[in-house]
């Protein structure tokens, strides 16, 4: 018996599954190997661990900095909630590679990793996805939860459904029974992959996700987006629709003669796509690549490399339209965790769009137009905001002093916001953090709680000696240098030599303003 189950277990393996598809051993090791190659852009976190088996769930970070969470704005992309949907990590890991091998050659790519933080979970579901791959069932398609607590693993009758487990809308989506193949589990969250992209999202805010699936009914080559409920669609629509539509047009179809389209999907269940943007305010999309469930080898290529186009379009557009800012306590200057609604945008039945706690960070991505905001928080004074330009193509900056109510704040009241320059930590001995954030004054006189709206301009970021040489300077990306950026000095001069330790001076100048930092450095 257990003979004749081996030999059924290598055949359908060898022949089934092509090899062009990592197992999940292999994925790992490519993960490993990239993060060993580019230490300073990546960075390897083991997430959590498979619902049965305990396989460990890694994501890679690409990013600056990777170890740290820095005021940048964060994108999600993840495959394999579905184990058979192979096509969806192979996606990842084309992306991962291409990421990072175009580093500091690729323009677009090397700004968008110094100044955004890209997550990849290319396998969420690994138990399911050895499932597949060693062929005991190559349409499996749950995680393997114990669900009759047999101590056996039961294709019949095991696994949860994980993109039918998040709680949002959760009792009205896929089934409840055990037995069926998009069982939503015994309930919300109650699996441990469903909760890794949880923690980690309530962590990141991440402004885009893109979920890829590979479908087994050919209904592919779709981009879904948040949604149809009942008769109406997401209160953010215009903008969600409009970015799903751009992201499809530029994704070619398997046949060559079209791209892939949009549609938007039900928000009547409790996929990851559904929580993410109905909790989390993230414009989540699924992707169902090709038409075909895992395509001969030979097309994995062709296809991963054609879907590029449509992860690029998403990563830069976090850097298009849109409003953005830091809100912060008037008095303190402490970071706020406040409620950012705009006025015409607001849907009361969702959770409520809130600024970050580490930096009082917001982010709403928009269609170019004229917005009203209202930032409001509990003991503060509700600020109201009117007719703020949104451009094409670049950010809007909106930094937000909140006022405790009852509070008398001395003069003046309300104090414009400089454009910032912090170094830290100082002194220093290896590293020198320079954060800088710039603005201009165009809306100064509208409303005194803001602190300007940002236009291209030229910055120049330069490191002076006591004597007054320069001893480094930074090239800084003109049109992107809106939102707060840090860049990060090692010492070095421009030719990569130990400076001395001493004092320095960190200015940043742009057309507008000239702002100075003392640094010291300790070797
Ligand atoms: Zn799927």
């Amino acid at each position: 018996m257990i003979q004749i189950y081996c030999i059924l277990y290598l055949f359908s393996n060898t022949i089934l599954i092509d090899p062009r598809y990592h197992t999940y051993a292999e994925a790992m090791q490519e993960l490993d190997s990239i993060a060993t190659q580019y230490p300073s852009i990546t960075k390897l976190y083991n997430l959590g661990f498979s619902t049965r088996d305990s396989l460990p769930i890694m994501g890679i970070k690409i990013s600056d900095n990777p170890a740290i969470k820095e005021d940048e704005p964060a994108i999600l992309f993840n495959g394999v909630h579905h184990a058979e949907e192979l096509l969806g990590g192979e996606v990842c890991l084309y992306l991962i590679n291409d990421l990072v091998s175009k580093y500091g050659t690729d323009s677009s790519i090397t700004y968008w990793i110094n100044n955004a933080e890209i997550w990849i979970i290319p396998i969420l579901n690994p138990e399911g996805h050895n499932v597949v791959m060693n062929g005991i069932d190559t349409i499996w398609r749950k995680n393997k939860r114990d669900n009759n607590n047999n101590g056996f693993f039961d294709l019949d009758s095991d696994g949860v459904d994980l993109n039918r487990n998040y709680d949002f809308n959760w009792e009205q989506g896929g089934s409840p029974d055990p037995t069926s193949e998009y069982y939503r589990g015994p309930y919300p969250f109650s699996e441990n992959e469903t909760n890794i992209i949880k923690d980690l999202a309530q962590e990141n805010h991440f402004v885009f996700d893109i979920c890829y699936h590979n479908v087994r009914t050919g209904q592919g080559e779709l981009v879904y987006y948040p949604w149809r409920w009942g008769t109406q669609f997401a209160i953010d629509h215009p903008f969600i629709k409009r970015i799903a539509d751009t992201l499809a047009s530029r994704i070619i179809n398997d046949a060559g003669n079209g791209t892939y389209v949009s549609i938007y999907g039900y928000a009547t269940e409790g996929n990851a796509r559904n929580w993410l943007y109905g909790v989390c305010g993230t414009f989540a999309y699924t992707i169902e690549v090709s038409r075909s469930c895992y395509p001969p080898g030979y097309k994995v290529d062709s296809i991963c490399m054609r879907n590029l186009p449509g992860a690029y379009y998403l990563i830069g557009r976090t850097f298009g339209s849109s409003i953005t800012g830091i809100i912060t306590d008037s008095i303190t200057n402490q970071p706020l965790v406040t409620e950012v609604r705009i006025i015409g945008y607001y849907d009361s039945t969702l959770t409520p769009r809130m600024s970050d706690s580490l930096f009082g960070r917001y982010r709403r991505i928009l269609n170019p137009g004229t917005y009203s905001l209202q930032f409001i928080k509990q003991g503060y004074d509700t600020v109201s905001v009117n007719n703020i330009v949104v451009a094409p193509n670049i950010p809007t900056i909106l930094n937000i002093r909140m006022r405790r109510l009852g509070v008398e704040e001395l003069n003046p009241k309300f104090e414009i916001r400089n454009p910032n320059l912090l170094v830290s930590p100082n002194p220093f001995k290896n590293r020198l953090d320079i954060r800088y954030e710039t603005s201009e004054t165009g809306y100064k006189t509208m409303n005194k709680l803001i602190s300007g709206i940002s236009v291209p301009i030229s910055i120049r970021l330069k490191i002076f000696d006591v004597s007054g040489r320069v001893v480094k300077s930074f090239d800084l990306v003109t049109c992107y240098s809106l939102l707060t950026t840090s860049v990060v000095w090692d010492g070095k001069d421009g030719s990569g030599r130990r400076l001395p330790s001493g004092v320095y001076f960190v200015r940043l100048e742009t057309d507008g303003f000239k702002k100075t930092e003392k640094a010291i450095l300790l070797r």
